[in-house]
C-alpha cells in the first residue's frame, strides 16, 4: 500500500478523491481502456457531467473498491 492519499483531478482541487470515475474516448482508446479521473465529494457529480455529456463515461466506483480491483492497472490521476 502506498501512503500516498489520491487528489481530486478537478483543477484546482486539492482534496482528497473518494471516487473513481472511469471513463473511454472511442475516437482514440481501445473500446477495453480506461482512463481514471479521481473526483472528491463535491466534484463527482462535477466532473461526471463533463465526462457524461460526451458520452465518455463508463463507470463511477468508490475509490476503495477501484483499489480492490486486482485488475485495475493503476490510476492514471493528474489534474483535468
Ligand atoms: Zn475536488
Amino acid at each position: 500500500m502506498s501512503d500516498e492519499t489520491p487528489i481530486c483531478s478537478a483543477k484546482g482541487c486539492r482534496a482528497d478523491a473518494v471516487w473513481v470515475l472511469a471513463w473511454n474516448n472511442p475516437k482514440i482508446h481501445a473500446p477495453e481502456r480506461r482512463k481514471t479521473w479521481l473526483a472528491c465529494e463535491e466534484h463527482r457529480e462535477h466532473l461526471s457531467q463533463f465526462l457524461g455529456v460526451r458520452g465518455f463515461l463508463k463507470d463511477v466506483v468508490p475509490l476503495t473498491e477501484w483499489t480492490s480491483r486486482e485488475d485495475s492497472g493503476g490510476l492514471s490521476g493528474g489534474q483535468v
